[in-house]
């Protein structure tokens, strides 16, 4: 039981694959689409021979997101601007996989209220990928921190099951399930009272290929990896986990971290010591849509 906790959550925590990251689209935001999160209207895929012209983002209330990749693949954001000030977007990611509710029910905490908590007490922005599952199980938390300006909830699945063949030791989910999966979280989260769910998305345990950002892109969501990966997964030392976030963060770093203390129970330590520090040292905490949104490159 305890090895198959282990193999779901590392799942998590992925380093970022260096062989994907040429799929990435970092700074090429485009406006807000029309419709959020624009499940149901798939935005137009750009043209095939040559990447989509950045526009500004118009003044609206509608989420920033990247443009599809060339060939209208769904893309990929990794972090923000590394010129344009001092800011870092810390994220959470709420796990639950879809065959742990017995052992929620057994009294095991996929929850961790004492880091809302502190986020909230710190006056942290926030942004937390939730995974359908998890909104099912916690439907009156994920509606505080649904309503909450301080945050913003995206979608990390419903099953938190994989989107390639080998991600750490999770089940796979095929192709043809891939959106359905998406679209569930996103119903989850709606049932639970998240009005506004992000369009943005995050594989579980970071795992992608080509194959699944083409599933997705009728989705017409964003992809959120990361540059920093904080290690709290089962640390037990959170002044290792600070330390391995001080030293990576860069200006526009995306900090991937969980909001589960089941397997993640030291997270709100070493929140408490990340945050301060870097504050020190200048940097604003944000949103991964302000990152997002930062990127966009006026014409
Ligand atoms: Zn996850």
């Amino acid at each position: 039981m305890i090895r198959s906790v282990r193999r779901v959550t590392l799942a998590c925590v992925g380093a970022t694959l260096a062989s994907l990251t040429s799929l990435t689209a970092c700074g090429t935001a485009q406006a807000p689409p029309a419709a959020h999160p624009a499940l149901s209207t798939p935005r137009p895929t750009a043209p095939s021979s040559r990447p989509p012209t950045p526009r500004p983002t118009a003044p609206s209330s509608r989420p920033p997101t990247l443009a599809p990749g060339p060939t209208g693949l769904t893309p990929v954001f990794e972090h923000g601007s590394r010129t344009h000030g001092r800011t870092v977007a810390l994220t959470f990611d709420a796990d639950m996989t879809a065959d742990q509710g017995p052992r929620a029910a057994a009294g095991e905490r996929f929850d961790n209220p004492r880091l809302i908590a502190t986020l909230r007490a710190l006056k942290v922005p926030a942004t937390v990928f939730m995974t359908g599952r998890w909104a099912e199980q916690y439907p009156a938390q994920a509606r505080s921190i649904g309503r909450d300006p301080l945050f913003e909830i995206a979608n990390h699945s419903y099953s938190h099951y994989a989107f390639t063949g080998d991600c750490y030791g999770l089940p796979t989910i095929s192709q043809d399930r891939m959106r359905a999966d998406v679209e569930r979280a996103y119903a989850a989260l709606r049932r639970a009272g998240v009005q506004e769910p992000m369009p943005y998305f995050r594989f579980p345990g970071g795992c992608y290929d080509q194959r699944a950002l083409k599933a997705l892109a009728p989705a017409d969501v964003t992809a959120v990896q990361w540059d920093v990966v904080s290690g709290d997964a089962f640390a037990t030392d959170a002044d290792a986990v600070a330390r391995q976030v001080l030293e990576k963060v860069r200006p526009g770093s995306v900090v991937v971290m969980h909001c589960t203390t089941s397997a993640a129970p030291a997270t709100e330590e070493a929140v408490r010591t990340v945050v301060p520090e870097l504050r020190r040292q200048g940097f604003r905490f944000v949103k991964v849509s302000e990152l997002i949104g930062a990127s966009a490159v006026p014409r």
